[in-house]
C-alpha cells in the first residue's frame, strides 16, 4: 500500500514515532494508502529546516524566487492528469472538477504571486519636504500553513504560495483527511529543484501536528483555513505568543433571489452554488431565499433540476455529485437532515444516503422548506449538499434573514435592478458578496469573511502584505 512521507528539508521521512494512519478512498469507503501520524518532533525538525533555509530564500532575488516558483507552477501543469486522479480519489469530488478547477487553481496560486512579486511597491511619505519615510516590507520568518480537506492542492498552495513569493519559508500541515495531492506537490518541488528546507510539508492530526506549529515560539506567523472551532482553538494559543494570524473559518451563505432576476440564470447558478463539490466549500450558498412572487416557479423548477443531478462513481464524466470525504462527515450531514425534519423542515428532495453502485459514501443533494431561521439547521454550519430554501417578501425582510447568523463569509445577489444590487450589497454582513454570478475568484481580489467566519483576507496585496512586516524607515532630507 502506498506510504506517503513527510517532506523536510527536501528529504522524504517518516514520521519520528514511526506511526502511520490509515488514508481512505471516500467513494470506496476502504484504506488505498497511508500517511505519517507525525508529532511535534516532526514539526521540530521543520521548523529547523525553515529556520535554516530563510536567510538564503530571503536574499534571493525576486526574479530569483520567483523563477523556482514558476518551476514548480509548470510542473503542476505538467502532471494535471495523475494531481486531478489523485484529488479525485483522495476527496471523493468529481474527476472532471479537479481537473478543471483544484489543478489548474493550484498552479495558478503559484504563478500569480510568483509574477505579483515581480511588480511589488511600497509607500513613501514626504514629512513637509524636511524628512522621507519609506516603507520596507520584509519576509518574517517561518510561515505556519494549516489547510482543511475541501479544495485540498486548491487551498494548500493559496496559501503557500504567498508566503514562499514573500521570501518567507514554510512548514505546512495539509488536513490528515486529503494528503495526497500535498505528498504529489512535495515530489514535484523535488523534481524541480526546489531550494531545500524553504517549503516542509508534516502530515499528521490537526491536534497533533497543526497545534504543534500554532505552539512553536519560531513560527511568528499562521496562516489557517478550517472550521470556525478549529479557528478559536488557534487563536487562543497564538494570541498570547502575540502571532500574526489570517483564519479563513466557516460560513453559512445566503443566496438571495429577487423577483426581477433572471430566473433561468439564477436558477443554473444556484444549482451549482448549492451542490458544487457535494456542497463542500466555504463560499456555498446553503441558504436560499427567493422573493414570494416567484417563489413558488423558482421552487418547482429547482427542486426538478437537483432530481436530475446525478450522484457517483467521482471519476464518471456525467457525475455532477461524488462522495462526501469521510465517514464522519457522512453520518454529520444526515444528522442534520434528522435534525431539520425534527425542526419542522419538509424535505423537498433528496435526504438520504444515495444509491450508488460504490461502496463509500454518497448523499443525494436535498432542498428543505419551512424552517424558522433562528433553527439550528439555518444557523450552522452544514458543509454537506443540503440547502434550505424560503420566501420573502421586502428587502428590509430578507436582510434580516441573511444577516441572522453568527457567520459572514459570502453572499450572493439575483436582481436586474443595479441601484438595488449595490443598496443590498453594502448592507450585507459578509466580506465577499456576488451579484448574478457565484464563485468568480479573481485571484487579486481580497478574500475573507467577518464574524465567525475570520479575520484578515488573503488574496493579491493583501496576501503579500500579510506575509511581510512594514518598516518605517525615517531620513532627513538635509
Ligand atoms: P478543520 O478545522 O477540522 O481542519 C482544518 C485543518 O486544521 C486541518 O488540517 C486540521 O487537521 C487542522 N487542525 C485541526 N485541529 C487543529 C488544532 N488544534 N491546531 C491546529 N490545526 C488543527 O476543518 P476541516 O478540515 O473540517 O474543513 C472544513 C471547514 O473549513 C469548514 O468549516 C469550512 O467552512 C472551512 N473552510 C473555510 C474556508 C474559507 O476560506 N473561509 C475555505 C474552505 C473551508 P486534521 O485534518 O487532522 O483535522
Amino acid at each position: 500500500m502506498q506510504q506517503i512521507l513527510n517532506y523536510i528539508n527536501g528529504e522524504f521521512r517518516a514520521p519520528n514515532g514511526g506511526g502511520f494512519l490509515d488514508n481512505y478512498n471516500p467513494a470506496t469507503g476502504s484504506v488505498y494508502s497511508q500517511i505519517p501520524d507525525s508529532d511535534a518532533s516532526d514539526v521540530e525538525a521543520a521548523v529547523e529546516a525553515a529556520k535554516a533555509a530563510f536567510p538564503s530564500w530571503s536574499a534571493l532575488t525576486r526574479e530569483e524566487r520567483s523563477q523556482h516558483m514558476l518551476n514548480v507552477s509548470k510542473r503542476i501543469t505538467e502532471r494535471l492528469d495523475e494531481l486531478a486522479e489523485a484529488e479525485s480519489t483522495d476527496n471523493g469530488k468529481p474527476l472532471w472538477l479537479a481537473k478543471r478547477v483544484d489543478i489548474p487553481r493550484a498552479s495558478d496560486n503559484f504563478k500569480f504571486f510568483a509574477t505579483a512579486i515581480l511588480h511589488d511597491s511600497s509607500e513613501l511619505h514626504d514629512t513637509d519636504g524636511k524628512y522621507l519615510n519609506y516603507t520596507l516590507r520584509q519576509p518574517i520568518g517561518v510561515a505556519g500553513c494549516i489547510s482543511p480537506w475541501n479544495l485540498p492542492l486548491y487551498l494548500f498552495t493559496w496559501k503557500i504560495a504567498p508566503a514562499l513569493a514573500s521570501g518567507n519559508t514554510v512548514v505546512a500541515k495539509p488536513s490528515e483527511v486529503t494528503p495526497m495531492t500535498a505528498f504529489l506537490l512535495s515530489q514535484i518541488c523535488n523534481e524541480v529543484g526546489f531550494p531545500k528546507g524553504v517549503l516542509n510539508i508534516v502530515h499528521g492530526l490537526g491536534g497533533k501536528v497543526g497545534a504543534a506549529m500554532t505552539e512553536h515560539p519560531d513560527v511568528p506567523i499562521i496562516s489557517f483555513t478550517g472550521g470556525t472551532e478549529t479557528g478559536k482553538t488557534i487563536a487562543r494559543t497564538a494570541a498570547p505568543m502575540f502571532k500574526k494570524l489570517s483564519l479563513e473559518l466557516g460560513g453559512k451563505n445566503p443566496n438571495i433571489i429577487f423577483d426581477d432576476c433572471d430566473l433561468d440564470e439564477a436558477l443554473k447558478t444556484s444549482l451549482n452554488s448549492s451542490f458544487a463539490n457535494q456542497g463542500q466549500i466555504c463560499l456555498c450558498g446553503s441558504r436560499i431565499y427567493v422573493q414570494r412572487g416567484i417563489y413558488a416557479e423558482f421552487k418547482t423548477k429547482f427542486v426538478e433540476l437537483v432530481k436530475e443531478m446525478k450522484v457517483g462513481n467521482p471519476k464518471l464524466a456525467d457525475v455532477k455529485l461524488g462522495a462526501v470525504v469521510s465517514k464522519a462527515h457522512f453520518d454529520k450531514i444526515l444528522s442534520y437532515i434528522e435534525l431539520a425534519k425534527e425542526e419542522g423542515g419538509t424535505v423537498l428532495c433528496g435526504g438520504k444516503e444515495a444509491d450508488t453502485d460504490m461502496s463509500g459514501w454518497f448523499i443525494e443533494p436535498t432542498v428543505i422548506e419551512g424552517l424558522p431561521e433562528t433553527c439550528r439547521t439555518n444557523q450552522e454550519e452544514i458543509f454537506g449538499p443540503v440547502v434550505t430554501i424560503q420566501p420573502f417578501d421586502t428587502e428590509e425582510e430578507v436582510l434580516s434573514y441573511a444577516n441572522g447568523t453568527k457567520y459572514g463569509l459570502a453572499s450572493t445577489i439575483w436582481t436586474s435592478n443595479l441601484t438595488k444590487a449595490h443598496r443590498v450589497a453594502a448592507q450585507l454582513h459578509t466580506g465577499i458578496v456576488w451579484v448574478n454570478c457565484w464563485l468568480v475568484r479573481d485571484l487579486r481580489t481580497p478574500f475573507g469573511g467577518v464574524k465567525q467566519s475570520g479575520v484578515g483576507r488573503e488574496g493579491g496585496w493583501e496576501a503579500l502584505r500579510f506575509f511581510t512586516e512594514p518598516k518605517n524607515i525615517c531620513i532627513p532630507l538635509s
